[in-house]
């Protein structure tokens, strides 16, 4: 069976998708801790940062790229914005399937 966010990805299971390309598939994150939270996933499953490999890193670039990109869309590209990637359980990795947190939007940084 597909993890949760492959089934995202491949629209069998509901989100709030705010943007997609033939790669890279972003989605307002369930439970926001800001008033921007959304998460940046590549299409192809990768279960953490630990599984990426030398042909990978084009892809992961895309990711950067798709938080640029947005950044300058939703005009927060100059007031600032966090991307975290959690990596396994010790970091606070709860889905198995790479994904960037884009969070922003708090009157103060925190
Ligand atoms: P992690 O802790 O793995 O870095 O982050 C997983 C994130 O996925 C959490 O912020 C959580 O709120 C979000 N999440 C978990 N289940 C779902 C879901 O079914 N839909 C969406 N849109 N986000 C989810
Ligand atoms: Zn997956």
């Amino acid at each position: 069976m597909a993890c949760l966010f492959c089934q995202i990805a491949e629209k069998t299971q509901p989100a709030d998708i705010v943007y997609e390309d033939e790669d890279v598939i972003v989605f307002k994150d369930i439970a926001p801790k800001a008033p921007i939270h959304v998460l940046i996933i590549p299409k192809q499953h990768l279960a953490t940062v630990n599984d990426i490999d030398d042909v990978h890193i084009p892809l992961m670039g895309q990711l950067f790229a798709t938080a640029k990109r947005l950044a300058e869309q939703w005009s927060i590209a100059e007031q600032g914005y966090r991307l975290t990637v959690n990596v396994g359980r010790g970091g606070g990795q709860v889905i198995d399937h790479i994904h960037m947190h884009m969070v922003s939007g708090w009157k103060r940084p925190v």
